[in-house]
């Protein structure tokens, strides 16, 4: 091995000490911080944030990064090490290019305008905001142009947040998606809603917890290599490959969003508790391919968790630990899981209409970045686009634009990879039941462990190697279509009553 090798991993395991107390730090002031210790708690991690940075831009890094890049060098290196050198020096050039006082002040802004949406949004009052999201949008836009002078900014963002896959794809599956539900869901809309009378009541949170340990444990959740707390949005967060730990929020009148959290967190956590340990310290341990990870917490919370075989082997549990759902038919409970209505807040969407809110937030996007439209046009845009996708108007911006976080710290061409992750998974779907038979029998049977174990197989164990489009080649013999998880929406709910 040569001698730069050596050193180059020496340094990134001290890279991946900061990051380990910077996550530490965040997992902690999001489930246990009090309020009087918020501001040390910040201090902290804007000690170990400027650290981590500092490391992270030093010329001696950049140094054996330019060796390790040369071919004789580079040749030499394993699959993971090869990824971790082209990514990290990319990374690498990237902030150099950026100013150091441009990006303290952008980091600023960020903050000061997360606490202004946050207010703006209890008050539903978009003028507030106005004035932040313009600094934001602009600072972002100038952000992206000193890391790549010469590239849309747009295409920057996308491909931030998932490797590889660019606006014309997103184009064109996005679009075939939306024409093929809008005609599903007016189908649908036809039909009476279910009656869910029978699950409202109150429910016990120490229960509701229980729940969520038998859930976790069902679908493969490794309790030796991970954790759960509180927080106000569920979140996983990952230390290492044996430290992956999930968050939960009960509400005492309804128990069916901390299940259907606890499974989706679940899938994350699996996902991260799964990469193969030799990948740790490397850029393939850290999957920061958001659709791929968004792809794998829906599969266990959408297409296996929403499906009525899911619950056949499990569902006299939940009775015994909650035992309100010994009054309420199995039938009856898988409808109220599948409840499919347009509805104003996209966190609390069902798994169709989902689809045509992140469809919205991407049009927005769109605008704002490429069309230049001026922030004082946005709500009015978002208010038609609501009216035009989903047939509903929000009565005011706090449950139109104000609604989600993302855009206030500057998360521009996120939202795309939740419906990404949507995508491959009709996809996943598709190249599981070819190979191992129905879905539905593997779940009534109570073998969910093989479906985890195939995700872990196909998916899991290469952590971020490869791009979503290589794991969908890999695993589905295909390029990305909307096509799956279309026939799968209109096998599930077309004569769904
Ligand atoms: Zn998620």
């Amino acid at each position: 091995m040569s001698q730069t090798l050596d050193q180059f991993k020496e340094y990134l395991h001290k890279m991946k000490q900061y990051e380990h107390v910077l996550t530490l730090l965040y997992w902690d002031l999001q489930t246990l911080t009090p309020e009087k210790g918020v501001e040390a708690h910040m201090s902290a991690i804007t000690y170990f944030s400027s650290e981590s940075f500092r490391l992270s831009t030093a010329d001696e890094y950049g140094q054996m990064l330019r060796t390790l890049s040369e071919p004789e060098e580079f040749d030499a290196l394993d699959e993971a090490m090869q990824l971790t050198v082209r990514r990290y020096s990319r990374d690498y050039e990237r902030f150099k290019r950026v100013p150091a006082d441009f990006f303290a002040d952008y980091t600023e802004t960020k903050a000061r305008s997360e606490k202004a949406w946050e207010k703006a949004k209890r008050s539903a009052d978009f003028d507030q905001f106005a004035p932040y999201l313009e600094k934001v949008i602009s600072m972002t836009k100038e952000y992206v142009h000193y890391m790549e002078p010469d590239e849309d900014p747009y295409e920057v963002l996308l491909d931030m947040y998932e490797e590889g896959i660019d606006g014309d794809t997103i184009d064109r599956v996005f679009e075939e998606l939306k024409e093929g539900l809008l005609p599903l869901l007016a189908k649908i809309e036809a039909r009476p809603r279910p009656d869910l009378s029978a699950l409202e009541g109150s429910y016990d949170i120490a229960a509701q917890k229980k729940v969520q340990q038998m859930l976790l444990e069902y679908i493969g959740f490794d309790a030796d290599a991970g954790a759960t707390a509180e927080s106000e949005h569920p979140f996983t967060t990952e230390l290492c490959i044996g430290d992956v730990r999930v968050t939960n929020h009960y509400k005492e009148n309804d128990p069916i969003s901390a299940i259907f959290s606890a499974i989706h967190e679940g899938g994350h956590a699996i996902f991260g508790q799964n990469v193969d340990p030799a990948y740790e310290d490397t850029a393939a341990g850290q999957v920061n391919l958001m659709g791929l990870h968004e792809s794998q917490s829906r599969f266990f919370e959408n297409i296996l968790g929403r499906r009525r075989s899911f619950w056949v082997p499990i569902y006299d549990r939940l009775g015994e630990i909650l035992p309100q759902f010994k009054e309420v038919p199995l039938d009856t409970f898988y409808r109220a899981i599948n409840d499919v209505h347009p509805s104003m807040i996209r966190t609390e969407a069902d798994e169709v209409t989902y689809c045509l809110h992140i469809i919205l937030r991407y049009e927005m996007e769109k605008a704002i970045f490429r069309d230049n439209v001026p922030v004082s046009d946005l709500p009015q845009l978002w208010n038609d686009k609501m009216e035009e996708l989903l047939g509903i108007r929000p009565a005011n911006d706090g449950e139109g634009i104000l609604q989600d976080m993302h855009w206030s710290d500057g998360s521009f061409g996120y939202f795309p990879s939740y419906l990404l992750g949507s995508m491959y998974d009709g996809m996943f779907l598709e190249a599981l039941e070819k190979e191992k038979g129905s879905v539905d029998a593997i779940l009534e049977d109570g073998r969910i462990r093989e479906i985890t174990a195939w995700l872990n197989e196909n998916i899991h164990r290469h952590g971020s190697l490869y791009t979503s489009s290589e794991v969908l080649r890999r695993v589905c013999k295909k390029e990305l279509s909307a096509r799956p998880l279309l026939d799968y929406f209109y096998q599930k709910y077309e004569n769904l009553d």
